[in-house]
């Protein structure tokens, strides 16, 4: 793949001394949005933080925008974006305040309130972190991920938790972000989710990728092996039942 920003060959990880990821070798190419699905301890978490430098490669080898994590750790790390846990916001914070202090982190100086503004935080800018509810949160963990201009994204479970309004915004924002050139890989637990939002998506199991494609072809090579289970057309379900009487405003 002559695009590819994100290139992984024979990644391994091994926790006392079994395999966490078996020898894993995948391409993502500029401008996608990628997933990486999996049931829980297939792997999938420690993959992302061995790319994104938080833990050490045991074997094979990740290339980010052609630089190698194992090699210049520090210099991948200047050219992602990795969404923190909201945890990490001091209560007693003020949003402009959290943005700056990201922003210096990397030397950064920005214009806060467009930063605010692009995750529908722009009215809130002179709040506490303490005063947000958990989809606020959620995107402004976002924003502070992305002050140094990353060209790959990473974001864990962004939407687990989240109101059906929050999820339906979050995937907006996420296509906003790759609509600005911007790389994102991600993870869920969400089919639809993925179904929806990813361009390709690696099934990962037991620390391997046991398939890798387009959600479509994914289906169709279902599909093709006869897979067949009862249709029940319906023109709506209870999620647009749901968006249907409350609306699609973001409500937090
Ligand atoms: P996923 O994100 O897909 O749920 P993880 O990457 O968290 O999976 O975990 C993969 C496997 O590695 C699991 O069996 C898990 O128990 C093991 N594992 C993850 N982190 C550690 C660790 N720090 N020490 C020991 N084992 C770990």
């Amino acid at each position: 793949m002559t695009d590819a920003i994100l290139k992984v060959k024979n990644l391994k990880k091994v926790y006392d001394n079994k395999p966490a990821v078996d020898g894993i070798s995948f391409e993502v190419k500029k401008g996608e949005i990628f997933g990486i699905l999996g049931p829980n301890g297939a792997g999938k978490t420690t993959t992302l933080e061995m790319i994104e430098t938080l833990r050490e490669v045991d074997g094979g080898s990740i290339l980010v925008n052609g630089i190698n994590v194992a090699e210049r750790p520090n210099e991948v790390k200047q050219i992602i974006g990795v969404q923190p846990q909201t945890a990490a916001f001091q209560d007693k914070q003020k949003l402009s305040e959290i943005i700056e202090m990201f922003a210096a982190a990397y030397g950064e100086k920005v214009n806060v309130q467009e930063f605010l503004d692009d995750v529908q935080l722009g009215d809130k800018i002179n709040n506490y972190a303490e005063q947000l509810s958990g989809g606020q949160r959620q995107r402004l963990s976002i924003a502070a991920a992305l002050v140094h201009s990353p060209k790959v994204f990473f974001l864990d479970e962004p939407t687990t938790g989240l109101d059906p309004q929050a999820r339906r915004n979050l995937w907006d924002l996420v296509r906003f972000i790759r609509d600005r050139g911007v790389t994102v890989i991600l993870t869920t637990h969400y089919m639809d989710e993925a179904e929806l939002l990813c361009d390709r998506v690696a099934i990962m199991d037991n620390g391997k990728i046991i398939s890798l494609d387009k959600p479509s072809n994914l289906i169709k090579q279902l599909l093709g092996r006869g897979f067949k289970k009862e249709q029940k057309v319906e023109q709506a379900n209870l999620e647009d039942v749901f968006i249907d009487l409350t609306g699609k405003g973001l409500r937090d």
